[in-house]
């Protein structure tokens, strides 16, 4: 925001009025310069840790990161009170070189250095740029701006020493290339492709947290695309490769509305229909949707609401493009999910994707606008009516309730006399 970019120019202010040199860095420069808005504003500065939190007050700093060099800055005090609350703190970077890399994630050590040796230890060379405001230049020690230009992914460096050194880079290449719409430079793409397989000692997490950016994005086909051709795809998401990414690419492209649980839910569904199960004893052991996403959604540690709305639209999706035969019990109880948003954005690329007619999907949409009374009638029988009635408490409640429900859904009764019968019917076992 414009709050985060102003606090970031009293940051770099305050530190060169100190005497320290303090340069924009990395992520908002590249952003700057392709016209986007920047998320948030780096500071790169020759002023180590300490005299960073000696100029700002240490209860104005944070220091989680100070291993690193990198030093948090707390907007002032006056404007947090007002509505810059949302303000983030501004990270401050010591420039820097890494030490050895021994466990491809993260350096040993590292040693502070010169701007030039900073941008030499960062990812790509869209990455390595620093702005110094008082000049207003771009400082770019590793002509970024130039693949910023013709819209190259390429590692800082030679590929297979910097992919070696951290692993987390090669799928850091595919979410900005396809994030940026950009093109992965070949000997960069060629050392993905040649350590792809060891993607699996970056943590779940960090991964997760990659490919939710890949399949927002509105390339994310062209990044699944690229995570197969890596073999990244097959250390992710095991089961999803080679399948037929020709498919995957219809599916992921027809999706209207392109949030995290819908993309993830198309991709495990496009790899579902690629797979058809030749019995009945093989669709049994294939993996329920609910088991399929929650062993994602540990390892890549996704919320409890992306969970379920991945659940849900992998669940239903596929039952509402088929639902036109069904009768209107099953499918009310969809429509009224939490999760509906999902559940039709898949079904509507299903159907695009499969150029299935959509006549079931539409009434679900035109349901979607009944008023609440038609979408979701109240009860004509409750649990409360059967303890009043002195109903035998117990599974018969169940039944009965389930009973009155589906036949006053699906229209064969309209009273409250009429669910009663049904409910004695059930409770004398006539049922
Ligand atoms: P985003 O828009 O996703 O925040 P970003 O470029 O700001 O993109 P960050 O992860 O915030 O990415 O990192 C900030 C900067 O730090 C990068 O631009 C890059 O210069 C450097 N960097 C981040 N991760 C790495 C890494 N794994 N290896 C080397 N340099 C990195
Ligand atoms: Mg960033």
């Amino acid at each position: 925001s414009s709050d985060a970019a102003a606090e970031s120019v009293r940051v770099i202010s305050t530190l060169t009025n100190a005497g320290f040199v303090a340069y924009l860095a990395g992520g908002c420069v590249r952003d700057a310069m392709l016209g986007r808005v920047p998320k948030d504003f780096d500071v790169a500065t020759n002023a180590t840790p300490e005299s960073v939190r000696e100029i700002f007050g240490k209860r104005r700093t944070l220091a989680f990161g100070a291993s690193f060099g990198v030093i948090a800055v707390l907007p002032p005090k006056a404007d947090r009170n007002k509505l810059s609350d949302a303000i983030p703190p501004t990270e401050v970077a010591t420039f820097r070189s890494d030490g050895e890399y021994s466990d491809g994630r993260r350096p040993d050590s590292v040693r502070y250095g010169t701007a030039e040796e900073d941008a030499l230890r960062r990812d790509f060379t869209i990455n390595g740029m620093f702005y110094d405001l008082a000049s207003r230049k771009v400082i770019d020690f590793v002509d970024g701006a130039s693949d910023l230009q013709s819209g190259t992914l390429r590692t800082i460096g030679d590929p297979l020493d910097r992919f070696k050194e951290d692993k987390l880079r090669m799928l850091r290449a595919v979410r900005f290339a396809t994030t940026l719409n950009f093109r992965i430079e070949e000997a960069t793409q060629a050392a993905i492709q040649q350590f792809g397989s060891e993607i699996s000692v970056v943590s779940g997490e960090r991964i997760g947290a990659e490919m939710r950016k890949v399949l927002c994005s509105p390339h994310a086909a062209k990044g699944i695309q690229w995570l197969n051709d890596c073999g990244l795809l097959n250390e992710i998401l095991p089961g999803i490769s080679d399948v037929d990414m020709d498919r995957i690419e219809r599916y992921l492209d027809a999706l209207a509305i392109r949030d995290f649980p819908s993309s993830l839910a198309c991709l495990m569904i496009a790899q579902q229909a690629a797979t058809p199960q030749a019995d009945a004893q093989q669709s049994k052991r294939h993996t329920a949707p609910d088991k399929a996403i929650g062993q994602i959604a540990s390892r890549w540690k996704l919320s409890n609401e992306e969970k379920r709305q991945t659940a849900s639209a992998l669940t239903h999706a596929r039952g509402i493009v088929q639902s036109l035969s069904w009768p209107w019990s099953k499918i009310q109880p969809i429509l009224i999910d939490r999760d509906i948003g999902e559940i039709l954005n898949v079904a509507d690329a299903i159907i695009a994707a499969e150029e299935l007619p959509n006549e079931a999907v539409k009434i679900a949409h035109a349901a979607l606008q009944w008023p609440k009374e038609k979408r979701d009638p109240t009860p004509l029988l409750t649990g409360n009516d059967l303890h009043r009635y002195q109903f035998q408490a117990g599974p018969l409640f169940r039944e009965i309730l389930t009973e009155t429900r589906r036949a006053q859904l699906d229209g064969e009764i309209d009273s409250h006399e009429q669910a009663l019968e049904i409910a004695k019917r059930i409770a004398e076992g006539v049922g």
